[in-house]
């Protein structure tokens, strides 16, 4: 039977030391704060900025919600993001996606300050990922290698198949996991033979947005299984990219969704936003 690595616990771990961080900053006369941009019209984005929301309170950090409505223009959003970007009591902003397809998301990721930018979404803080040499952490991977770390599993040497190469997840994890001197390798929507890699991999990373994607034959007994997928089905219920109830049984432990690495990614960014505060205030 796996160890099921559970995101939930490991979350709270984290964030008791982020809070221990804003209490810090805040003796010394510094709330850490955080801008929330939403575009009205995803309901799976206003769950998501809820969850940060709570995560904020519960850690003392400020947090304010800017909620545009679905027909904002380009320059009203990137006047928005100017403001804050000039504010001082507001040390991370993130401007959740996806946006409406009038709206440019790369213009969008490129005009928040670079010292702001708590998703590390903006190019600056992509190539410092990709350097090794980051202030911001790329909030999924991130939260994920502290899964793993929390676990004592160990992912030098091994050989790490991520499946799925996006900006946000794939490419970013497979740099955490190449920096920690693991054999990383992407496989994506047009990588020949998937199943014959999946099954070399130690530790299997699955990016992918499609429900029960990855199956029993496609894991080599004694696999780590990490799922990232965050698919609605029809009846609302949340489900992730491995079907659990196969893999469970051969892996030797495996993220749950939801559970797993969701809550992660939230801690991550409550970090981010206490060290831009940290940063900006001159104390690292
Ligand atoms: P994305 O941008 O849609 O990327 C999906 C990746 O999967 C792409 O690289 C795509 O390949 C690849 N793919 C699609 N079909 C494939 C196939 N048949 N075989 C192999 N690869 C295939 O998605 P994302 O933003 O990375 O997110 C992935 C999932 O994670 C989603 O369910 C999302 O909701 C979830 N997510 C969860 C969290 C969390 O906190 N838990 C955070 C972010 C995302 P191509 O590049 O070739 O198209």
């Amino acid at each position: 039977m796996a160890r099921i690595i559970d995101g939930k616990e490991i979350s709270a771990a984290f964030k008791e030391r982020v809070k221990a961080q804003v209490e810090e900053l805040k003796s010394k006369g510094i709330t850490p704060g955080l801008a929330v941009i939403i575009v009205e019209g995803d309901p799976a984005s206003r769950i998501y900025v809820n969850n940060k929301k709570k995560a904020c309170e519960q850690l003392g950090i400020y947090s304010e919600e800017h909620a545009l409505p679905n027909d904002v223009t380009q320059e009203e959003l990137l006047a928005l993001i100017s403001s804050l970007n000039n504010r001082s009591d507001i040390n991370g902003i993130l401007c959740q996606l996806p946006l409406p397809p009038h709206l440019d998301e790369e213009k969008v990721i490129n005009s928040i300050s670079p010292n702001k930018d708590v998703d590390a979404f903006h190019p600056m803080n992509v190539g410092r990922i990709m350097i090794g040499n980051f202030d911001f952490l790329p909030c999924t991977p991130a939260g994920i290698m502290e899964m793993l770390r929390y676990c004592d599993i160990d992912v030098e040497g091994k050989h790490c198949v991520v499946i799925g190469r996006s900006n946000i997840v794939g490419k970013p994890m497979a740099m955490l996991m190449l920096h920690k001197n693991a054999t990383v390798t992407i496989c994506h929507s047009k990588t020949r033979n998937l199943k014959e890699i999946t099954r070399t991999a130690d530790i299997l990373v699955a990016a992918v947005g499609k429900a029960n994607f990855v199956t029993a034959d496609m894991v080599k007994p004694g696999t780590v299984v990490i799922d990232v997928g965050m698919n609605r089905l029809e009846d609302g219920k949340i489900t992730g990219d491995v079907d659990f109830k196969a893999v469970e049984p051969i892996s030797s432990a495996i993220t749950p969704v939801p559970g797993g690495v969701g809550p992660m990614t939230i801690a991550v960014l409550m970090q981010n936003t206490v060290t831009a505060a940290r940063r900006q205030n001159g104390f690292i």
